[in-house]
């Protein structure tokens, strides 16, 4: 597309006067004026191409504009643009059916939301009626949105202004063998003791007080810590044995991210309940749910749910789900992103970690990686410390942008979390500049 320099600073300049950004400074901020986006690019108005390593926040499974997933909307449009939540429509009822039939064991019905937070809402509020009991117990290295439970509920800095200490949620350590919490020195260790750690948080908070335990399956935002093969077994497990509700949050794990349509697929496990969002139609039009078993169903089949939204199962966004979800089946995707973390991204991550000493760790599967970026191997310091900024972090994530890629940067990593259909030679192409912005972040090594 040609460059039109003067349209783009007039919608930067339109932006800047009115729109208010997430999470920022309103003054410090410089956002990118994008002209347009295809598959796994983006562009701007200034003639520059982005490959997208970031699927924006971690949502554009399918690519940017898949024809058909843009065809279905356009044609929902045409049809029936909005209905309300009472009523049965086609669109609704095919996206639960498609949903229902891919999410694990007996997780057959489908309550939709517009997205990730209001699923993790509407999930606790289940656990807590289903169980009678107050408390949710979640990780500290965790992300779950920025509504009220949700929060809450979220282990990672962004919670600390909102937290609000009567909200009922009790953090713990999930296993993380790089930065053990509980000074494992292997893989079967960590699990064996993050399992502990979680009986005694239980014992100690009365298990009787406990509606639902709320665990990413892989935690995304926190650093793609993927679990030790027994911890999540263990967790059902446990959950069993005190009546507590197991939630797994799938929001960015699932929805073919990990190679698999839910990450929960990887470790055989089966939760109470599963929130999606991102990844169920790649966010062309806001979408999220809560997949419930039969038991918790069946508490609301003679007593009314007490929660709702104007938009549950919008029709647009349910026939964007159904066109995506589809494609995917069709077109291999799911297949793809374990293709792509097996042979190119996982062996192609760990050949830069071989030769930039500020990659301290490279994990991951399917299309979802971190880089955890170090000062020092040998201590495994930090690149810039916990919950702060940093030169470091800046100067590596401009060194990106100049070679033409936009990668997901939080705190000390960088995620490689392209769209589930990019190809070899587009991931090859983002590794090769990602080469370049790792020499810059050698540079604060010691
Ligand atoms: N849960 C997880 C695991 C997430 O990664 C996110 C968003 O990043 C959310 C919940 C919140 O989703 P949303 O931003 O759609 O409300």
């Amino acid at each position: 597309p040609a460059a039109d320099p003067a349209a783009g600073a007039a919608v930067k300049a339109a932006d800047r006067a009115h729109v208010f950004h997430s999470w920022s400074a309103q003054g410090l901020i410089d956002p990118l004026a994008v002209a347009g986006a295809e598959g796994s690019w983006f562009w701007d108005y200034d003639g520059n191409r982005y490959l997208d390593f970031s699927s924006q926040l971690v949502n554009t499974n399918i690519g940017h504009q898949h024809p058909k997933v843009v065809a279905a909307i356009q044609e929902q449009a045409a049809r029936l643009c909005t209905i309300a939540p009472g009523f049965a429509v086609d669109v609704r009822s095919e996206a639960a059916r498609l949903i229902a039939e891919r999410t694990p064991g007996d997780l057959d019905k489908i309550f939709f939301t517009n997205g990730g937070a209001e699923a993790v809402e509407n999930a606790v509020r289940m656990a807590r009626l289903h169980t009678g009991r107050p408390k949710v117990l979640s990780a500290y290295r965790s992300y779950h949105g920025a509504t009220a439970a949700a929060i809450n509920l979220t282990g990672d800095p962004r919670r600390w202004p909102s937290d609000t200490a009567s909200a009922g949620v009790v953090h713990f350590w999930a296993p993380f063998l790089y930065r053990s919490p509980f000074h494992s020195d292997g893989e079967q260790q960590e699990c064996e003791r993050a399992l502990q750690h979680l009986e005694d948080t239980i014992a100690f908070e009365g298990p009787a007080t406990i509606a639902a335990i709320v665990l990413e399956t892989v935690p995304g935002t926190a650093g793609i810590m993927v679990p030790p093969p027994g911890y999540l077994p263990g967790v059902r497990e446990i959950c069993d044995r005190h009546g507590i509700v197991f939630v797994l949050d799938e929001v960015m794990a699932g929805f073919g991210r990990t190679g698999r349509w839910f990450a929960a697929d990887h470790f055989g496990v089966v939760p109470d309940l599963l929130t999606f969002a991102k990844g169920v139609n790649s966010g062309y039009v806001p979408l999220g749910g809560v997949a419930i078993s039969a038991e918790i169903a069946a508490t609301f089949d003679e007593r009314p749910y007490p929660g709702g939204l104007t938009y549950s199962g919008h029709p647009l966004a349910c026939a964007s789900a159904v066109a995506t979800i589809n494609t995917m089946a069709e077109e291999g995707i799911v297949e793809n992103a374990a293709r792509l973390g097996e042979r190119v991204l996982g062996p192609g991550l760990r050949e830069l970690a071989g030769r930039h000493p500020s990659v301290g760790e490279v994990r991951g599967l399917g299309a979802f990686w971190a880089l955890e970026l170090v000062r020092d191997r040998a201590t495994r310091e930090p690149l810039v410390p916990y919950a702060a900024a940093g030169e470091a972090m800046t100067a590596f994530t401009a060194a990106c942008k100049q070679n033409g890629l936009w990668p997901f940067v939080n705190m000390n990593r960088t995620h490689v979390v392209p769209p589930c259909t990019i190809t070899e030679e587009e991931a090859k192409e983002g590794l090769a500049a990602l080469d370049q912005a790792l020499t810059v972040a050698d540079g604060f090594t010691v």
